[in-house]
């Protein structure tokens, strides 16, 4: 899709409020801000960086990030809406804490429309310099009242959705014995490994980061590696995606060898239609990564009411659990994958929300 000369078109196809392009010459900062639905409430998504191909690659990843923010809260049942931030990253460019003070300007100008968190390439650090700048963080560290790391929690929902998934197709949702393959042991991978260990699955990992497989494989030695090309196509029960997205598309889901496919990584059909349909055909679960990864969000949302507490955000959490089931259901009856039946589910809520906000 050419996005650069289209905008307005793509965001009239995807819906979007409002993209926000920050530059600051002193800094080298240069991130893009996309402001997807503020119906339910302010957007909140965290802050990406990463090293694109190009700018119209960086905007895709915002565009669809952003809309992805809009269906996970609104699933989740939590009163946000849905943005995202990426910045695009350069080798000769100091990420210093003035860069991230500028860029907590930016996040400032917005007046709260849209509330940043940490993504892939952020962490409490660099959220401590935004919130020098704005209010408008969530995911902050303990020390400034903030309720930390959300990747915990994100891990423990993808963990009960892998349970949830395996209940579905066996009846059983004990994973002791299941052959679990988790790419990407970053934040949230290494968490899930945790409880996939707890539970004695046969769990082996791929990265494109030494240290972290490290990391992992000195703590559980039973863990094996597999080569980054082939963790997604590897002869095991559940495929778990916990790096970045578009790994389910044309090229991988007629290799896959797995039943289920249960990660924390957002976007990971390349396309929801086509690629979502192709992997029903193949008779393999798909458990809708907007849903299952709400975790880090919903602790985000409990911190900005004010009022946290880890009960309040497992409240939200917990149900995880039988949406998951519920959606595969819904999949089956209305013969849509399950993507698409999770997004119906999110669209309801903020449709249903705009028409109450109209009559008052
Ligand atoms: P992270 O950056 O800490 O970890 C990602 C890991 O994936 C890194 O170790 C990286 O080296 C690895 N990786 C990158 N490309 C790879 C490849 N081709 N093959 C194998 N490994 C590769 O990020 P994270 O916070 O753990 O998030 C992981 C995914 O989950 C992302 O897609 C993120 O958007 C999504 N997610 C995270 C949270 C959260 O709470 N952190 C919440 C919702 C969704």
């Amino acid at each position: 899709m050419e996005l650069t000369s289209n905008l307005f078109s793509i965001l009239d196809e995807m819906e979007h409020e409002q993209v926000v392009h920050c530059f600051d010459k002193e800094t080298g900062l240069r991130a893009i801000i996309a402001i997807h639905n503020t119906v339910l409430g302010p957007s909140l998504g965290g802050t990406r960086v990463w090293k694109y191909s190009n700018e119209a690659d960086a905007l895709q990843d915002v565009l669809r990030l952003s809309r992805g923010m809009t269906f996970k809260s609104s699933i989740s049942g939590i009163n946000l809406g849905g943005g995202k931030a990426v910045i695009l990253a350069d080798d000769n460019v100091k990420r210093d804490e003035r860069y991230w003070r500028k860029y907590g300007e930016f996040v400032n100008s917005l007046g709260g429309r849209y509330i940043t968190a940490e993504d892939v390439g952020t962490s409490t650090k660099e959220i401590e310099y935004i919130f020098k700048e704005t209010k408008h963080v969530a995911g902050k560290p303990f020390h400034l009242g903030g309720s930390g790391d959300p990747s915990p929690f994100t891990a423990y929902g993808v963990y009960v959705s892998m349970k949830a998934s395996w209940k579905k197709l066996t009846g059983n949702d004990s994973l002791s014995g299941v052959k679990v393959a988790v790419q990407g042991t970053g934040h949230v991978g290494q968490f899930l490994i945790e409880h996939l260990m707890s539970e004695q699955a046969i769990v082996s990992i791929a990265d494109i980061n030494q240290a972290n497989l490290e990391l992992v494989t000195s703590k559980y030695s039973t863990i094996q590696v597999v080569a980054p090309n082939d963790i997604a196509t590897s002869d095991v029960d559940v495929y778990s995606p916990c790096a970045l997205g578009a790994t389910l598309n044309a090229s991988s889901i007629p290799l896959l060898k797995c039943k289920v496919v249960c990660g924390a990584a957002n976007n990971q059909l390349k396309d929801e239609v086509v690629d979502g349909d192709a992997i029903m055909q193949r008779g393999i679960l798909y458990a809708p990564d907007f849903l299952i990864n709400a975790g880090g969000v919903i602790n985000c949302y409990i911190e900005a009411t004010g009022e946290y507490s880890k009960e309040k955000t497992m409240h939200f959490i917990e149900p995880i659990y039988d949406k998951v089931i519920e959606i595969f259901n819904k999949s089956e009856k209305d013969h849509i994958n399950p993507q698409l039946a999770a997004m119906a589910i999110a669209k309801d809520r903020i449709k249903q929300a705009k028409s109450k906000s109209m009559a008052n």
